[in-house]
């Protein structure tokens, strides 16, 4: 089976207990839960039962054994986890307004995850992978930007695939060499797996068709876009297929696109038709937002089979 690996960042997630609360005065809070867009990702990609691993960085504290024990109790190869001796694990603080949108406070740049290297343990795993998969919110300082390139550019030259979520905070694009960093990645993906209105940040065009017409001319065969409630989109040169999003009570949103994107990716690894990869993807997806905790409603396959029997299915 091929194997997948990721690059970037683990954090731990504390969230607000009440929707509506203030980080401006106390509160009740729930955590520390194993975050962080990349190990979300790879959890659920080990939860299918495929051979993966993560290179990332994390403290010799708390926060960062907690998630190397949870990402190693699920499967995930975590030999390539550097634990910092001096600085500690990331965090990101969320909480949730009524119309369901969120709020971080992020510590990311200035905690280990921005000490991830090219390690011994780092080249061998991705030596040895088939796959790697890049979310943007990892391309935060320009360190970790070479050592994903360079880890693409080694996959790449033995034949391997790449897929990217952009993930995009809206800062990321007023820094040129952050912009310029997306801009590779767009350049070097075989898959591309934007949000709706993502697909067109980077891009001359603003709206949508004119959107996929330039990322396709640059050499990127497939685009998924996820649509939320409104299930998920792929579109190639010859074709679009369009999968119904499955109808369930929204939790969580945190962690639904990362259990997307591992699931499709894993699916099309093994050489799934593209309607029961999208169909799995949605599943995933749509059982994370029912349940607290950004990789806690990572799904295995057994899992999504009796959810697609059971659940209806919506837009
Ligand atoms: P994230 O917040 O993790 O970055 P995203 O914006 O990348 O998420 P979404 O489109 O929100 O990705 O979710 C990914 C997929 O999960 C959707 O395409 C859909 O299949 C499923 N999904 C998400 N939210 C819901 C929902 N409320 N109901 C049903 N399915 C959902
Ligand atoms: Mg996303």
């Amino acid at each position: 089976m091929k194997k997948i690996v990721v690059l970037g960042e683990i954090v731990v997630e504390i969230m607000a207990v009440d929707v509506g609360q203030s980080f401006r005065s106390a509160g009740s809070l729930v955590g520390p839960f194993p975050s962080g867009a990349p190990a979300i990702f790879i959890d659920q990609v080990a939860r299918l039962g495929q051979p993966c691993g993560i290179v990332s960085c994390v403290g010799d504290d708390d926060f960062g054994w907690l998630n190397i024990e949870r990402l190693r109790a699920d499967g995930v190869d975590v030999s390539a986890i550097r634990v910092h001796p001096e600085l500690p694990t990331g965090s990101a603080f969320v909480r949730y307004d009524a119309d369901s949108s969120r709020d971080f406070i992020f510590n990311i740049k200035h905690s280990a995850c921005g000490h991830m290297a090219l390690t011994d343990e780092a080249e061998a795993l991705i030596n040895g992978c088939d796959h790697i998969h890049v979310m943007g919110s990892s391309l935060f300082s320009f360190r970790i930007i070479d050592v994903i390139k360079k880890a693409i550019e080694t996959v790449k030259a033995k034949g391997g695939t790449v897929s990217f979520d952009p993930n995009i905070r809206k800062e990321m694009l007023s820094i040129p060499e952050m912009r310029a960093a997306l801009e590779f990645m767009l350049e070097y993906c075989d898959v591309f797996l934007p949000s709706g209105p993502e697909i067109s940040l980077l891009t001359e065009a603003d709206d949508e068709e004119k959107a996929i017409r330039e990322i396709l001319d640059m050499g990127v065969s497939s685009i998924i876009i996820k649509r939320g409630s409104e299930g998920s989109t792929y579109i190639d040169r010859e074709k679009t297929i369009h999968s119904p999003s499955f109808k369930v009570e929204e939790l969580d949103p945190t962690g639904a696109g990362d259990c997307f994107g591992a699931t499709y990716v894993t699916c099309w690894l093994r050489g799934m038709p593209v309607e029961d990869c999208l169909r799995y993807a949605n599943a995933a997806g749509a059982r994370t937002v029912t349940v607290k905790g950004p990789m806690e409603g990572a799904s295995h396959f057994a899992d999504l089979d009796a959810f697609i029997a059971n659940t209806k299915t919506g837009a």
